[in-house]
């Protein structure tokens, strides 16, 4: 990194009381006018740079007391002239003596260089320094002093003063770019967060609507899985679950039962008292068939007049003994379900098959709950009849048949008239 040497800053102030002493160091220090053109002559003379003056050109200001060089100190820095280097002598009858003068110099201007001049008599270095404290501003020139040495001084403290001024400047276009840089990512970090911010509010926005449209779906496969007279699943809905279960059943080994529900002399009913009353039978009974029904067990409204149950992981006997309690339900309750028609009794006739009996598919299972329901039309209606299999041991050989059996005890009494 090179200084251009027209900036450099070559000020120097001695403070000293003695003013030969100021004499000698302008010999010292300022180009003898005369050698310098002459210099200068030499170097066109030969072309060559090389014979310019090898060293600096300072510019000497002095002062005989303290106060007259803080004076000067603070008219240098008003011009922004500032000084980069002062020689001060220790002792100055009549005045601030030299650390005085140098403690004031630094309040002024903390960056100047300073030599304190001194004969080692006046002021051991361990006092000046207990005094000062450590600054590596500073340095001590003994007395007697020699023009190298001073030239030499003024040379590297003015260099040390300029390389100091350049590097703070350095730093301060360093902290400015670090400020404009800082400046920038900051307002990024806001627009991110700013994007940031709707992003969330939008992904928000989002799952509320899918949440929303989610709600709806199932909503709709809701309505559109339910029969709306009865409010049970309607028949397309129930034979889809019948399925699903059906195809789990034979996975997990096991029984499923079916039971098929039909209201009896439903079209008397519809007859005597209107379709509006019969359309209430069909709501009493399916509130009958939908009470107390386990979690896992459906209802469907399979026809006109007709329901379908299922009872996933059920025995043939809980589904009859099921069955059997439906049944009483609906004789007992259903008809006082509906207002509009005093007295009516309505009962079902039910049919029970278990996969147990080998059903091979939905629909054959469903048909043999179908055949016991039938049966137990024909047997009077208002009981229950379930399809299984017994053993029979006929001419010495068990084997499996499968029949329709009854599970509603027979009435002992006059069969109510239907
Ligand atoms: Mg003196």
């Amino acid at each position: 990194m090179t200084v251009e040497k027209s900036k450099h800053n070559l000020r120097i102030l001695v403070i000293d009381d003695n003013r030969a002493i100021h004499e000698d160091f302008r010999k010292i220090l300022m180009a003898n006018v005369k050698e310098e053109r002459l210099d200068q002559a030499r170097a066109a003379l030969f072309d060559d740079p090389q014979l310019l003056p090898v060293h600096d050109r300072f510019e000497v200001d002095c002062a005989d007391r303290g106060e007259a060089g803080l004076v000067l100190v603070q008219e240098g820095r008003i011009k922004k002239r500032p000084f980069a280097c002062a020689f001060v002598d220790m002792r100055m009858p009549g005045g601030w003596d030299g650390l005085e003068t140098i403690e004031r110099l630094w309040r002024e201007d903390k960056e100047i260089q300073v030599v304190i001049c001194t004969a080692y008599s006046d002021q051991p270095w361990d006092e000046i320094r207990a005094r000062i404290g450590f600054n590596d501003k500073l340095l001590i020139l003994q007395k007697p002093f020699n023009g190298i040495e001073v030239l030499q001084l003024a040379t590297a403290l003015c260099r040390k003063w300029n390389l100091a001024r350049e590097a703070a400047g350095r730093l301060d276009e360093l902290n400015s770019l670090v400020d404009e840089r800082t400046a920038e990512l900051q307002h990024m970090n806001g627009q991110l967060t700013h994007t940031n911010e709707t992003l969330v509010r939008t992904i928000a926005d989002l799952e509320t609507a899918q949440a929303e449209i989610l709600r709806q779906h199932y909503e709709l496969e809701r309505v559109a899985s339910r029969d709306l007279l009865s409010g049970c699943l309607n028949r397309r809905a129930f034979y889809a679950e019948f399925e699903r279960v059906f195809n789990e059943r034979r996975e997990n080994d096991l029984d499923l039962c079916c039971l098929m529900v039909d209201i009896d002399n439903f079209k008397q009913i519809n007859d005597r008292f209107g379709h509006a009353v019969g359309d209430q039978a069909i709501q009493a009974v399916a509130i009958c068939l939908s009470t107390g029904l386990r979690l896992t067990d459906s209802v469907g409204r399979y026809g006109g007049e007709e329901f379908c149950l299922m009872f996933p992981r059920t025995r043939l006997d809980e589904a009859t003994n099921l069955a059997e309690r439906i049944r009483l339900v609906v004789e007992r309750d259903a008809g006082n379900r509906v207002r509009t028609a005093a007295c009516l009794l309505i009962t079902v006739s039910c049919g029970v098959s278990s996969t147990a009996s080998g059903a091979r598919s939905p629909l054959e299972l469903i048909d043999q709950a179908d055949k016991a329901l039938y049966s137990a039309k024909q047997s009077g209606r208002n009981c229950v009849m379930a399809f299984d299999q017994s053993i029979s041991g006929e001419n010495g050989s068990n084997h499996a048949e499968l029949q329709i059996r009854r599970v509603t005890p027979r009435p002992s009494g006059p069969e109510i008239s239907k």
